[in-house]
């Protein structure tokens, strides 16, 4: 692997770079080099992409922006037209369908176009291939007692497939000292607000129950809701961290017992904690560790480093796995934020050497990390700049896949079907490269 100053070069996408990966590392789809390219790139939709294209799906901002751009700064009809996702096929590399979350970016090589009146995904003039946006549901059209909209309160993501409960849309670990240095919830939610847009800050479980109730009668299509937001430190509505999260699943399974998989995106607790949530009906845990790197989640993760700190993290990843079940934890990393400037590692082989190492330690005990791939916001600490080249990605997927296929680990539930062509998790490739057998 070559020091990343010598692949400057590979930060610029274009055919001659995929067909390059694609000859190198055969033991991944190209349909997940190609995700991970355009994942790290964003997407410039053209206006002409956006017309005809019947009520699909639109980025409902679910969490963060996801954007390498300030919103308002979104020309062309991209702030409020573009899709949560898209799904490719075809094209040059004869994808198949590939389900990919939409970045924003209107400097990315990969443009949006219209094609006969087909949105077609082009990398300069070369078809990516055909793309369809998500279908937006038909619950969507309903607003509740409270005047709140579906796609506020309870937004599918993944074509459909896991409704996102943000229900606390702020972080408590604020500013430069203590917010993770990848993340912009807290500027996210600035940005929509400042946009004049409905963002509720704390969600109200009746608002969310009374969507639910429309998806409990009109949707085949979900499968799993994820309860999430940002850190609390102290209290928020008169309520620990603990019991705040925790009275989510608790309205949920109490009215829909078991109706959807139950997962939650939160800190690392400690067992009894954790017991709790697994008590009120929830089955996933992810206790996301970001960076496993020990100095560069100090970096990082400053807030998590003070509040909470590396060691007593990791260690209550693995000990949630004696409440759940291993196979049930499922912690994120950040893939690519420790290559970031100006505290990651210099090149790509001590970034998958450090990174690898961390997979094989929680893999080894049965317990699956995923990743997202890192999208450089412009309010974070990070900040904008190019991020990873593909290479990093590339061999990235391929050591998650080797250490998975190592341990002969089950697919982790709660994705959906894996493999190219049927995964629909759409902020990485790592659900796409599973059950893939390679090529000569
Ligand atoms: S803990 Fe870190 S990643 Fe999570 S919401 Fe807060 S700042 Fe963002």
């Amino acid at each position: 692997m070559a020091k990343i100053e010598s692949t400057q070069i590979r930060q610029v996408s274009n055919l001659a770079l995929l067909e390059e990966m694609e000859r190198k590392y055969k033991s991944i789809p190209i349909e997940a080099i190609v995700k991970q390219d355009i994942l790290r790139q964003g997407i410039h939709f053209l206006p002409e992409s956006f017309l005809n294209q019947g009520d699909y799906k639109a980025k409902d901002y679910f969490i963060f922006s996801f954007d390498h751009t300030p919103l308002s700064e979104l020309g062309g009809g991209a702030d409020t037209k573009a899709p949560e996702e898209i799904r490719i096929q075809g094209g040059h590399f004869d994808l198949k369908p590939t389900v990919i979350s939409t970045r924003n970016n209107p400097n990315s090589p990969y443009q949006m176009r219209s094609v006969e009146g087909i949105p077609t995904l082009f990398l300069q003039d070369i078809s990516m291939g055909v793309a369809a946006y998500p279908p937006k549901p038909a619950w969507y059209r309903h607003t509740t007692k409270n005047g709140k909209l579906p796609g506020e309160i309870a937004p599918v993501i993944e074509w459909g497939y896991l409704i996102y409960l943000t229900v606390f849309r702020n972080c408590q670990y604020f500013g430069k000292e203590e917010e993770c240095a990848y993340c912009d919830i807290n500027h996210n939610y600035r940005q929509q607000k400042g946009a004049g847009r409905p963002y509720t800050g704390v969600k109200d479980t009746d608002d969310i129950l009374e969507v639910l109730s429309w998806i409990d009668a009109e949707d085949e299509i979900a499968k799993v809701y994820t309860i999430t937001g940002g850190s609390v430190l102290t209290n928020l509505k008169k309520k620990s961290e603990v019991d705040f999260y925790l009275q989510y699943p608790q309205a949920i399974e109490e009215k829909f017992p078991k109706r959807w998989m139950g997962k939650l995106v939160a800190q690392a607790f400690e067992k009894e904690d954790c017991q709790k949530f697994k008590d009120a009906g929830i089955q996933i845990y992810h206790p996301n560790y970001e960076v496993w790197d020990r100095e560069l989640f100090k970096k990082i993760c400053p807030g998590k480093e003070a509040w909470i700190g590396y060691d007593t993290w990791i260690r209550r990843v693995v000990d949630s796995a004696e409440v759940f079940g291993p196979e049930n934890v499922i912690p994120n990393f950040v893939g690519g934020v420790e290559l970031s400037e100006p505290w990651g590692f210099k090149t790509v082989a001590e970034a998958i050497h450090s990174t690898s190492e961390g997979l094989d330690f929680f893999m080894s005990k049965g317990i699956v990390p995923r990743f997202t791939a890192w999208c450089p916001e412009p309010y974070t600490t990070l900040g904008t700049q190019a991020g990873p080249p593909l290479e990093y990605f590339c061999e990235l997927l391929t050591s998650w896949k080797s250490i998975f296929e190592k341990y002969n680990l089950p697919t982790p539930p709660g994705y959906g079907e894996p493999g190219p062509g049927k995964a629909v998790f759409s902020v990485s490739a790592f659900m796409d490269v599973i059950g893939y057998k390679g090529r000569a």
